[in-house]
């Protein structure tokens, strides 16, 4: 990125060029019958910080056998490796497990672990890891398959694969569940076309961006991002080619 325009933007944000912490959310929609968890975060083996998920869904007054549906976004550490409990059982154990095909095969794909790149070698490894105790149980699906009732798969390949966004939709009220498809609220909402080191893919990921950012603003919809600050809900507003997060 070019140094001279990311200082006054890591200036404006108040971050530090040597490390981000992002935080990490998870979202839950109920609708009377299903109680569905997009992504399972990272549990405790991942980040001392992470591994909360029991606890946060106490405090709603949701056990973890009341989860019906658990669905991915993507299959990468802070999102798929709170799969399992401590003794290697799905910790969702009534759920019914959902991922994108694509996301899947290219996962579950044994030379995966050998093309990904050294840096992300342990991410093919942890990920198959977690498939391999739903195998039997997942289902999968494409982009534009309403998956739930009220729940719409949108592929947004880039960060990985066969990341999948979801557009959520109760009686007039509507949300976009983005994921990883936009990482951040600094740098991805102001600039972003700039090419990004998490995203495996980053010119297809810049791809994806625009296209959610262009729906989000036309179609006036809430954004639920996994690490978008204020618990990852807000609104997103145009400013010609750049945007920015209005915590909702
Ligand atoms: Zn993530």
């Amino acid at each position: 990125m070019p140094k001279d325009e990311l200082a006054p933007i890591l200036t404006e944000f108040d971050l530090w060029s040597e490390r981000l912490t992002p935080e990490c959310n998870l979202a839950l929609f109920r609708d009377g019958s299903n109680t569905v968890l997009f992504d399972v975060g990272s549990g405790p083996d991942f980040i001392p910080t992470a591994g909360t998920i029991v606890d946060s869904l106490d405090g709603l007054g949701i056990a973890p056998e009341d989860v019906t549906h658990v669905v991915s976004t993507h299959a990468h550490p802070d999102h798929i490796w709170g799969l399992l409990d401590e003794f290697d059982d799905p910790l969702f154990y009534e759920a019914a497990y959902m991922m994108g095909r694509t996301e899947w095969d290219y996962w579950w794909n044994p030379e995966t672990v050998n093309s990904i790149g050294d840096a992300r070698a342990a991410f093919a490894v942890g990920a198959k890891r977690r498939m391999e105790a739903i195998e039997d149980a997942v289902m999968l699906f494409k982009d534009g398959d309403e998956i739930l009732p009220g729940i719409v798969a949108l592929a947004s390949p880039g960060h990985t694969p066969g990341h999948m966004a979801f557009e959520v939709r109760q009686g007039s009220q509507a949300a976009l569940i983005v994921g990883d498809a936009i990482g951040n609220h600094h740098v991805a909402f102001r600039k972003p076309s700039w090419k990004s080191g998490s995203d495996q893919d980053a010119t297809t990921a810049v791809e994806t961006r625009k296209m959610l950012f262009d729906r989000l603003t036309s179609e006036k919809i809430l954004v639920i991002g996994f690490h978008l600050p204020g618990g990852g809900l807000g609104w997103v507003d145009r400013n010609g080619d750049s945007y920015r997060f209005v915590e909702a």
